[in-house]
């Protein structure tokens, strides 16, 4: 039972492509997302689909150390035209969270950061389909973009609804999981995400997943496009989106005292 993984990192990225300026971080260049996976995959990880990572998590399953969870946020067209490419040959399955009410249309909405984001374009049904080919899994990041806390319970809970259904007409496969726009949940989007018929949620809060993690608070570590690859290693070792070597070393530091 030694080599089974006892806690799970979910890696989230958003778009793959040519970043806006440099500190678009929240765009990772193809030649850089190919480094971030070669690196990842060099060191003993292995990402597995988030239905395997849900019957982890539910012991029905267990996994291998090194086992994660590979994410997308948005629905990006890069996902199809540069991350899939690269994750069938490396026979690595990933989730894309899209934004069923804007398929084919550009990402519209507002970055939470000091700098506003470019629209860029989503993928359309026929680029999902191709992505369903590649194996990849289709899940919820509401039909709007919207800040759900901010929305009210009747209009959530529609919201919610029309984009599970839209993905499970899509996909052919129930789409059970949410990842918060923004990564902005509270009681009452928690419970009503519950009632749309979702199992699980996604934050962006870091660390990594135990099973007993809250089903509805699923921590995901932040991927910047700026990451080098051994920032991305540093993060997903620390289970923390602060990869920085003084960090890594205060984690070690902290192990060796807790084990003398
Ligand atoms: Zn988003």
């Amino acid at each position: 039972m030694m080599n089974t993984a006892q806690r799970l990192p979910v890696l989230m990225y958003h778009r793959v492509g040519e970043p806006d300026h440099k500190r678009d971080v929240y765009c990772i260049h193809p030649d850089r997302f190919a480094a971030h996976m070669r690196a990842l995959n060099k060191n003993g990880y292995q990402a597995v689909s988030i239905e395997d990572f849900d019957a982890w998590r539910n012991g029905a399953k267990s996994l291998p150390q090194g086992a994660f969870v590979l994410t997308f946020d948005d629905g990006f067209t890069g996902v199809r035209d540069f991350a899939a490419p690269l994750l069938r040959e490396m026979g690595w399955p990933a989730t894309v969270f899209l934004v069923t009410g804007k398929l084919g249309g550009d990402s519209n909405w507002q970055v939470t950061v000091d700098e506003p984001m470019r629209p860029h374009p989503l993928m359309a049904q026929v680029q999902i389909r191709e992505l369903i080919d590649h194996g990849f899994s289709l899940h919820s990041h509401s039909a709007q973009h919207h800040d759900l806390t901010k929305m009210d319970p009747a209009e959530l809970l529609k919201d919610l609804l029309e984009s599970r259904e839209a993905i499970t007409a899509l996909s052919g496969r129930p789409a059970t999981y949410l990842a918060y726009p923004y990564g902005r949940h509270d009681e009452k989007v928690r419970s009503l995400a519950r009632q749309a018929g979702y199992v699980a949620a996604f934050t962006v809060e870091s660390g990594f997943n135990r099973p007993e993690v809250d089903a509805f608070r699923i921590r995901r570590l932040d991927v910047f496009g700026t990451d080098t690859p051994a920032m991305l290693l540093r993060k997903i070792r620390l289970g923390s989106n602060d990869g920085r070597l003084t960090n890594l070393l205060r984690y070690y530091v902290q192990r060796l005292l807790e084990t003398r």
